[in-house]
């Protein structure tokens, strides 16, 4: 068999496409075709090539180049994206700043200046690449990010989804570094994990009800973040999970309910003593579903927070009996599940932490103004609860938490606020 030489057959196909004009011929010689348009997802020319990009550009040649197999008029317009973290991350790294607060000092105008002129450091790499590659693409008349040509249809296309009714302010939950002011990609995460030993708590969460069974009784629950306890506003249960009610060994006279898988759990740490079967059958059973609707008393007092239907037990569907108690103490706006449930149960989206980690003015037991995540805050925050009667254990924890590969500040699952676009309304249609 002769042998084949790829690479010069492929050069010899590219010299035979640009002779020939075959790429814009398969746009000018179908004037009466349907249109197919492709915007490349825009490349940022101020890193080299790799080969990851290789392989998101033979996805969609292949498309395109199907489409024209079908007949249609495919224009294929290149982009440029010249704006956001991997531009500005190079312009700080090179002026050796850490933080917005230091760009701010160094002044935003004389920063994007920087960021504008850094953009275009490797163009004629990915114009090389885009050839070689046999990746069919119109670079002549590429929509730049950073021209006000573009900025501007953004604005347009906003104010169009705005009138639609189809913009929205909410907020989310993100991995966020209170030192630098900024949220982290799960990619920037994933960088700053490290294992760590601290303490997490075991906590009476006392009932307020009426009703003899549950007089003398708390809920326990479990957190590894003592600083989200003053925005506690509900418990959630697994409503098919079993639960059982067992005297509180450290409380004369008083029962706590817990989930009945998670018992061993909790027997191994040496959170509860050891029941025997026997033992265990005699106390009372039921599903988690009772519990929902079941009001507690509050941790802390926060005027905010207090509506109709905080402070309650409710249902949901995350609760696993890999860790903890089976009921999981929830802080709005201190994580993604919080911020589901908070939003289906309608409980109010206030921060008792401010952007820069620290709690608000005015929040009661001495810890206005602290820094939350710091040991000796953390201290006070359990002597506190101790002193309230909630406090069951405290429990030597390791774990994998996320630290902030910039400045190795420790992150907080924070809900920032944001503007969102319901696409879930137009979905069907676009999906036609
Ligand atoms: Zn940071």
């Amino acid at each position: 068999m002769a042998e084949v030489n790829f690479p010069a057959l492929e050069e010899k196909i590219l010299r035979f496409w640009q002779q020939n004009n075959i790429f814009s011929k398969t746009i000018s010689q179908r004037r009466r075709a349907t249109n197919f348009v492709f915007y490349e997802g825009p490349p940022t020319a101020n890193g080299h090539p790799g080969i990851h990009h290789v392989e998101a550009r033979c996805f969609k040649d292949i498309i395109c180049r199907y489409k024209t197999m079908r007949g249609f008029r495919v224009i294929r317009k290149a982009g440029w994206d010249t704006h956001g973290l991997p531009v500005e991350l190079q312009i700080e790294k090179q002026l050796g700043l850490n933080s917005k607060k230091e760009i701010e000092k160094y002044g935003i105008e004389k920063f994007n200046r920087e960021c504008r002129k850094s953009v275009w450091l490797y163009k004629k790499d990915w114009e090389n690449l885009t050839e070689r590659i046999g990746f069919w693409i119109d670079m002549k008349n590429p929509y730049i990010t950073y021209e006000p040509e573009y900025i501007e249809t953004v604005w347009w296309l906003l104010k169009k989804i705005w009138e639609k009714g189809l913009l929205y302010k909410d907020y989310k939950v993100l991995p966020y570094c209170p030192r630098c002011g900024t949220g982290l990609s799960s990619h920037e995460v994933a960088q700053g994990y490290k294992k760590v030993k601290e303490n997490s708590l075991y906590l009476r969460f006392n009932l307020i009800s009426s009703d003899p069974q549950w007089q003398n009784t708390a809920i326990l629950s479990w957190t590894t973040t003592p600083w989200t306890l003053p925005g506690n506003v509900a418990l959630a249960v697994g409503p098919e999970i079993e639960y059982v009610k067992v005297p509180d060994s450290a409380k004369e006279n008083y029962w706590l309910v817990i989930a009945k898988p998670n018992l061993n759990l909790l027997f191994q740490q040496g959170i509860i003593k050891p029941l025997s079967e026997e033992e265990l059958k005699s106390y009372p059973h039921f599903k988690g579903s009772i519990l929902a609707g079941l009001k507690y008393q509050p941790l802390f007092k926060v005027p905010e927070l207090e509506t109709e239907r905080s402070y309650q037990v409710y249902p949901a569907d995350f609760i696993t009996s890999e860790e903890g108690t089976g009921v999981v103490h929830t802080a709005v706006m201190y994580g993604e599940e919080d911020y589901q449930l908070g939003k289906k149960a309608g409980l109010p989206t206030f921060h008792t932490v401010t952007e820069e980690g620290r709690f608000i003015e005015g929040l009661e037991g001495g810890l206005a103004g602290l820094e939350v995540k710091h040991p000796e805050t953390e201290k006070i925050i359990t002597s506190l609860i101790e002193e309230r009667g909630t406090l069951f254990q405290e429990y030597l924890y390791e774990h994998d938490y996320p630290f902030c590969w910039r400045c190795k500040t420790a992150l907080l699952y924070y809900a920032k606020p944001g503007w969102f676009i319901a696409m879930r309304q137009v979905k069907k249609n676009l999906l036609i």
